[in-house]
């Protein structure tokens, strides 16, 4: 037995997963009356793959990670609540989050009634391992890292992300959302080889498809097969796949390297306005940005139709706006707006 079998939820462990009947027939062409499907072809009338074979061999092409390795779902947010199913009795199993963080987890968890247990990052949104390992007990399964964090930006060193893997008994959940835009490396490839590491990543941000609904988890077999067998069997749609696939063959790599140098130009100028206090700096496509009045800020942008996201009541995030890159007109004109909120 793994180490990662003693982990999982009972009830999963000994679940017997649904099946259909085209997994014992994998022919491409054949008279198909298994699925109750309409036979009039508008090209959406069959169920879709749902081992989603082809489009994992792409991304897993793309990533040099092989298909059986990655977990797809709708959206990153899927596989978070199902790493939570897997792992976690409720009402008896407990997960770690950090403060300030990605505010999916503590919800993923609530919804599924899983105590979480928040731990502080540093005043500079440093990570403290020996302060987290802390809050674990026997019955702690899992601890949630965001790098880079959303929102402070910040991406955490990776000899301290594969640190915590080897001396934590649960599994660690890295989310990597914001990794396209980091100059640090990937786990990805660690999550491969190791047992208890689940990276996550996303097509939704540095791929721009956040329309398309597909998040990944990348980790070993036994687990993403764990992952595989509690989720619905068709959660990818068939044009999401489609879509995915098509927009996957173009490099966008000159994209993400334009967001961030507006990256860097923004954070270069935005310390030049008075009421700034602090840009903090990001390994993401988004700025923490920390003024004297981020209330009143936040409601002078809205007013002039520039929507950014007011973290200030968020703990360790107090005055803070989370502004994301967007064009580089987009974000001249929130430094026009800065420049009238001066006067
Ligand atoms: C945006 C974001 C995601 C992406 O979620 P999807 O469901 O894949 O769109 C995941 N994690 C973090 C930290 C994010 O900020």
């Amino acid at each position: 037995m793994s180490k990662i079998t003693g982990l999982v939820r009972p009830n999963i462990a000994a679940l017997e997963s649904y099946s259909t009947a085209r997994d014992e027939y994998k022919g491409k062409i054949g008279i198909f009356l298994d699925a109750n499907e309409s036979p009039f072809d508008n090209g959406y009338n069959r169920y879709p793959d749902p081992h989603q074979i082809e489009l994992k061999e792409l991304i897993g092409g793309i990533k040099g990670i092989p298909g059986a390795n990655l977990f797809l779902g709708n959206g990153s947010d899927e596989a978070i609540d199902l790493v939570l199913r897997v792992f976690c009795t409720p009402g008896r199993d407990n997960v770690i989050v950090l403060v300030p963080s990605y505010g999916m987890y503590s919800v993923a968890a609530a919804v599924n009634d899983i105590e979480c247990r928040p731990f502080m990052l540093g005043e500079d949104f440093s990570l403290d391992t020996a302060g987290l390992l802390a809050v674990a007990d026997d019955n702690t399964k899992l601890i949630f890292l965001c790098s880079p964090n959303n929102p402070s930006g910040n991406a955490f060193p990776r000899g301290q992300l594969l640190d915590i893997c080897r001396r934590f008994r649960g599994v660690v959940v890295v989310d990597e959302a914001y990794v396209d835009f980091s100059s640090q490396g990937s786990l990805a490839h660690d999550a491969v080889e190791l047992e208890n590491l689940i990276v996550l990543q996303t097509l939704s941000k540095a791929r721009a498809m956040a329309g398309l609904r597909i998040g990944m988890a990348v980790a070993s077999k036994e687990i993403t097969g764990l992952l595989s067998g509690v989720k619905y069997p068709y959660n990818l749609s068939l044009p999401a796949m489609q879509i995915a696939a098509e927009l996957l063959k173009r490099d966008n790599s000159e994209e993400v390297s334009a967001l961030v140098r507006e990256r860097e130009r923004m954070s270069g100028m935005l310390p030049s306005f008075p009421f700034v206090q602090k840009v903090y700096s990001s390994d993401a496509n988004f700025l923490l940005v920390k003024v004297a009045d981020a209330d009143r800020l936040y409601s002078f942008l809205l007013e002039r139709g520039i929507i950014v996201r007011n973290r200030s009541r968020v703990p360790g995030c107090s005055g803070c706006l989370r502004i994301t890159i967007g064009l580089r007109k987009e974000n001249d004109a929130v430094l026009a707006a800065f420049n009238e909120y001066l006067r």
